[in-house]
């Protein structure tokens, strides 16, 4: 079983980028003009749930 990883809220997102340019892993992208992660590449380093200013980003093991 792996980590649990970052998930993003398609409704929250506002399309900022800023997970994306924070992101160590490159594991955020832009996906119909929200943020999505992918899950082989995110470490659950939970600096863009930081980072999201609407709080669109969570994750397990940070709540
Ligand atoms: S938790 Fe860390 S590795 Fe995973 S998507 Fe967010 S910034 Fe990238
Ligand atoms: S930081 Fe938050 S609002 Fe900005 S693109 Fe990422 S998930 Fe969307």
């Amino acid at each position: 079983m792996g980590m649990p990883k970052a998930m993003v809220d398609r409704k929250k997102c506002l399309s900022c980028g800023g997970c994306i340019s924070v992101c160590p892993q490159d594991a955020l992208s832009m996906e119909g003009m929200k943020a999505l992660v992918e899950d082989d590449k995110c470490i659950s380093c939970a600096i863009c749930i930081r980072i999201c200013p609407v709080g669109a980003i969570s994750g397990e093991v940070y709540s």
